[in-house]
């Protein structure tokens, strides 16, 4: 069985206090039900959520990290920083760091290696622009960012790796797949890692789906057999829209 997760997406939204009162928040609004919480948020905002977080139910992560384990490189956040404060999961390979940052395959695999031998679990996020979408091409291009992200990559186990699929089109855009549409790619990327890896892993692994996911869509998308949760920006940063993809799971 594959626990639904529901991981918000912060981007660069809230302050460090304004964060520390949302945890409080959502600590005493969390229902008791199956679906499990995590929030990836941007760095300064770590501290705190280890501080209310931890012993809650809830988890929390960045949304990148350096390839680097340490040096001379400013600006940029390691992986041993990230596992000193207890983070659970780290994003990597989203849209925006992608598009913004030029980042390549090749570079999220170094990431996803680094998360790795630090017990960090990657959530490893692929998806095709419209224009590949419109062309019919989505199948292939998502595949290949997997493949390319995955490089040389040996999870040592399948909760070891969380890949979200988030079409570029349906993000913060309001627009999001058909659950029809978000399954079958969900289901082309179960297969291809049973390829990649084994049957067994490829089952356990879960594919969170990404795009414009708020409470009035969830339930259509979760109950999807393929589709394990949400990769959450917009909804996530409201308690009541947050709390409320927490209750569409059971
Ligand atoms: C995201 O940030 O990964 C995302 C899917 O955003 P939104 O839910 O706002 O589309």
């Amino acid at each position: 069985m594959r626990q639904t997760l529901i991981a918000g997406n912060w981007k660069m939204y809230k302050t460090p206090s304004e964060a520390r009162r949302w945890f409080h928040d959502l600590i005493a609004a969390k229902p008791e039900g199956q679906a499990e919480a995590a929030l990836m948020v941007a760095y300064p905002l770590l501290p705190g959520a280890r501080e209310v977080l931890e012993g809650h139910g809830v988890s929390w992560g960045a949304q990148d990290v350096s390839a680097h384990l340490e040096g001379a490189y400013t600006g940029e956040v390691s992986v041993k920083m990230l596992a000193d404060l207890a983070c659970r999961y780290t994003v990597v390979g989203h849209s925006e760091r992608r598009s913004y940052h030029g980042e390549s395959d090749a570079l999220v695999a170094e990431k996803i290696r680094r998360l790795l031998e630090y017990d960090i679990t990657p959530i490893l996020c692929v998806g095709e622009p419209l224009e590949v979408r419109e062309a019919g091409n989505h199948v292939s291009y998502t595949l290949k960012q997997l493949e390319g992200s995955l490089a040389g990559i040996a999870p040592q186990s399948a909760d070891r790796l969380v890949v979200a699929y988030e079409p570029v089109w349906a993000i913060g855009t309001g627009k999001t797949a058909t659950p029809a549409d978000a399954q079958a790619m969900h289901k082309e990327i179960r297969t291809w890692l049973a390829g990649r890896f084994d049957l067994g892993f490829a089952n356990q692994v879960r594919i969170l789906y990404g795009g414009s996911v708020k409470p009035e869509n969830a339930a259509a998308l979760f109950g999807q057999p393929d589709i394990d949760g949400g990769l959450v920006g917009g909804a996530s940063l409201k308690l009541d829209d947050y709390v409320a993809l927490l209750n569409t799971v059971g």
